[in-house]
Formats: structure tokens, C-alpha cells, sequence
């Protein structure tokens, strides 16, 4: 998330809109398929403040099976997004301006590297901050794809007040950043109907200053983004662990011309939540974060997000591994690559 939350009230679920409250905590205590969901009359109301009137069942297209879908779910690792998580709130610091920030860079580099990425398709998109200073995104993948691309960024610069103190950014967003890794290796290799893109943006924390540079590359060279998936706090121990998971997806904010595709890959997003995650979901509206500059371009766009802009160690020196729940982090990170495995449509 980007900003101080004295300056960003955090809109509470309950006055945001809620839909396919049907997916809320409680109602899916057992794995259901998604044709059931559909087809299911849910009562309204769930955890996340009950009050939001029911809309329509949701036109979803039933899922269709897809082992390889299943296959890679199936070998998310827990461990390995612990030791991503732990790697980089490791590092004293990951405020884009400090002089250090390279390292964080590189360190993105590497790990895309061990997760299997040719050294040579690690691109380094720069961007200048206000003071001068040029830092880099980190992307891996065929932004120029003609058969269309799917975008999944999560931001690996860090903020606390004040600067110059110990910004871990465990939960915000090496959690976002690690469950990025896991898909890459996990779905980088798979042929596939459309590219997917890893993008790790600096600059979040400097209103979104990496995102809008990739964004401004995008349509200066007419890159064909079909959906930007956005991780941004992923981890957070919930106060209860029947605590829904927020999957938002763009609904008005700019371009009017994206929402009803955001709609569609949201409301699949939680389909898919269903059927390979022990988690509940909730829906809110995108706000604040590296999706902004792609809805604003016209892209159609969704976010995972855990509430963690709430809790007390939101861009503080607090925020780091004791404050998160892996075991839900997995369960997140399922979520994520069956996201992404089945809009960009990949086969055994
Ligand atoms: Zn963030």
C-alpha cells in the first residue's frame, strides 16, 4: 500500500461494496466445486460485516477442469515463500531512495533467476524519483506477447516513519513479492495460451512510481495487457482465521470501459479461491496500490489483499514475519497461481 494511513483512511469493508458475499467466511466450511457456487443461493451477509444487500448471482462460466492448473497449485511451497519473505526483511531497509536499493534490485534479479529465469530475460525498467535519483522495476517475460499478457506485480520497496529507521516491509510486501517468485517457478516454463509478465515495482511507496513507468512503457508500445493482477499485503495473521481474504477487482475509479472484465476475472478469482484454498473471500473495490496506473491506462485489474493497512504495524518497523500467518500465505498463494495459470490458459 502507499500511503501513511493518517493520509489514506482505510475505507472499512462495510461501507465498500461487497459482492458474491456468498464466498464469505463461514459458508464454504467445506471445499465446494465452482459450478456449485453458481448455481448456490447464498444468504447475505458473511464476516466481513454482513450488512451488504445480496446482488445477483454472479455469471460466472463454470470452471473447467484443468489438471494443469491442479499440478501446479499442488506444488506450492510454504517454505520456499517463507525463505523469500525472510531474505528480504532481512535487508535493514528497502525505501527506494536509500542508497542501498540497488541490492534490493539485485537481490529480485537473483531470485528470479533461482526460480528458474534465464539470466538474460531479466529486464530492469527504470524510473527517475522526484529528487533525481533512477531506480528500477525488475520484470521477467514478454511484455510484447501478441497473444496477450497477463501482468502480476507485487512491490518490493518498503516505507515506515521515519524514513531513515528499520523498514522491514515483511507483510507489506515481501509477502507479495515471495507468493510472485512461487508462480514464477511454478508457471514459467508451462506453455500457455497468453504470456504471463512478473513485474516487481520499486517506488510503490512514492505514489506508485515503478508501476507508472511500466504502465507508460505499456502504451507507448502498445503492449496488449489483458489483466494486471496485483499482490500487495498478503500475509497478515488474521484476528480470526475464518478472516475472508479480499479479492478486489476494479469497479468504476477511472476508465468505465475495464470494469466489467475486472468484474468477470474477480469473480473467477473467488471461484477459484473455492475450489483450491481452504480460504473464504470477500470482494472490495482496487484503491491505492500499483494496480491504479493500469485501470487508469484502460486495463482491466484485480488485487489480492489481506486488511493488513489496518493493523497496528502497518509501515512500521513492526511489520515483520511474527506479525504473519504462512500457513495462510500458502493457502493465498494457491489462490494466486490458479489465478494465473487459468486466465493465461497454460497446459501440461
Ligand atoms: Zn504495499
Amino acid at each position: 500500500m502507499t500511503r501513511p494511513k493518517a493520509q489514506t483512511p482505510r475505507p472499512s469493508l462495510n461501507r465498500r461494496t461487497l459482492i458474491l458475499g456468498s464466498v464469505a467466511a463461514g459458508v464454504l466450511a467445506q471445499p465446494v466445486l465452482a459450478r456449485q457456487i453458481t448455481a448456490t443461493k447464498i444468504p447475505a451477509g458473511g464476516a466481513a460485516g454482513g450488512s451488504a444487500a445480496m446482488p445477483a448471482a454472479p455469471s460466472v462460466t463454470p470452471l473447467a477442469a484443468n489438471p494443469a492448473v491442479d499440478a501446479a497449485v499442488a506444488q506450492v511451497s510454504q517454505d520456499r515463500i517463507l525463505g523469500s519473505v525472510e531474505a528480504l526483511s532481512s535487508f535493514p531497509t528497502r525505501l527506494t531512495e536509500d542508497a542501498n536499493f540497488f541490492r534490493v534490485e539485485d537481490w529480485v534479479s537473483d531470485a528470479f533467476i533461482r526460480n528458474g529465469a534465464p539470466p538474460a530475460a531479466i529486464q530492469r525498467q527504470g524510473f527517475v524519483l522526484p529528487n533525481g535519483l533512477s531506480r528500477n522495476n525488475v520484470v521477467v517475460g514478454n511484455s510484447a506477447d501478441p497473444r496477450g499478457v497477463i501482468v502480476v506485480g507485487a512491490h518490493f520497496d518498503t516505507y515506515v516513519e521515519p524514513p531513515q529507521t528499520r523498514a522491514p516491509g515483511a507483510n507489506d510486501n515481501a509477502s507479495g513479492v515471495a507468493v510472485m517468485l512461487e508462480a514464477y517457478r511454478l508457471l514459467s516454463q508451462l506453455p500457455r495460451d497468453k504470456e504471463i509478465v512478473f513485474a516487481a515495482f520499486g517506488g510503490e511507496e512514492q505514489d506508485l512510481l515503478g508501476s507508472t513507468a511500466f504502465v507508460e512503457n505499456a502504451q507507448r508500445a502498445g503492449w496488449r495487457i489483458d489483466l494486471m493482477v496485483n499482490l500487495d499485503m498478503l500475509g497478515l495473521a488474521p484476528r480470526n482465521p475464518r478472516d475472508p481474504i479480499v479479492i478486489e477487482y476494479d469497479q468504476g475509479n477511472a476508465v468505465a470501459s475495464n470494469n466489467a472484465a475486472a468484474r468477470e476475472y474477480g469473480l473467477l478469482a473467488a471461484q477459484l479461491a473455492a475450489v483450491h484454498s481452504t480460504l473464504s473471500t470477500v470482494h472490495t473495490d482496487i484503491w491505492d496500490t500499483d494496480y491504479m496506473p493500469f485501470e487508469a491506462a484502460g486495463y482491466p485489474s484485480i488485487g489480492f489483499y489481506d486488511n493488513g493497512a489496518d493493523a497496528p504495524e502497518y509501515h512500521t518497523s513492526n511489520d515483520t514475519m511474527a506479525t504473519m500467518d504462512f500457513d495462510r500465505l500458502e493457502q493465498v498463494a494457491r489462490i494466486v497461481v490458479a489465478t494465473l495459470a487459468t486466465t493465461a490458459g497454460v497446459r501440461a
